[in-house]
């Protein structure tokens, strides 16, 4: 404890998921604004439970999820039809992981591609930052295994399975 500072007192609240979870000290807000922040607690607590039961993988969507042949302007539409297997894919993946579809394409446009295409409830979120996982499916992905080297020649001649 460092000098000068005294024990935070605070006191015990329940959740509305029944938990107990301490408040530091006089945290000095209003009821309502207690309330908010005891149930963000739960909606914390179930995140960090999620995540520890299942690891998450990321997976890419142009030239993953679609027949991509090259981007296309606006096309969002008919011009990435869903390849064969992509949605009984998603659902194996996510019967053992968590799954984030990251992509550089606006997350919410992903979002009804994948309603629309009966893969929603495969997916856990859709994404443009790329969050902790332990494997990034990509088709544009080189893995690096400790040698910059063989980094640079695959580079030399890669091309997507598209290509
Ligand atoms: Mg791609």
């Amino acid at each position: 404890m460092p000098k000068g500072r005294k024990p935070a007192r605070g006191f015990w609240a329940s959740t509305p998921a029944g938990r107990y979870v301490h408040i530091s000290g006089d945290p000095g807000m209003s009821q309502a604004m207690l309330d908010k922040l005891i149930n963000l607690m739960d909606k914390a607590y179930d995140q960090v439970v999620e995540h520890m039961d299942k690891p998450t993988v990321c997976v890419d969507f142009n030239g993953c999820l679609d027949l991509y042949t090259g981007w296309v302007k606006d096309g969002m539409g008919t011009e990435y039809p869903p390849r064969e297997g992509a949605a009984e894919f998603l659902e194996a993946l996510h019967s053992k992981y968590k799954v984030f579809i990251l992509s550089s394409i606006q997350p919410m446009d992903i979002q009804v591609w994948l309603d629309k295409n009966g893969m929603g409830q495969w997916v856990d979120d859709v994404t443009k930052i790329k969050p902790p996982a332990i494997a990034y499916i990509d088709d544009r992905g080189i893995t690096f295994k400790g040698d910059f080297g063989d980094v640079l020649r695959q580079l030399e001649d890669f091309k997507p399975h598209w290509r």
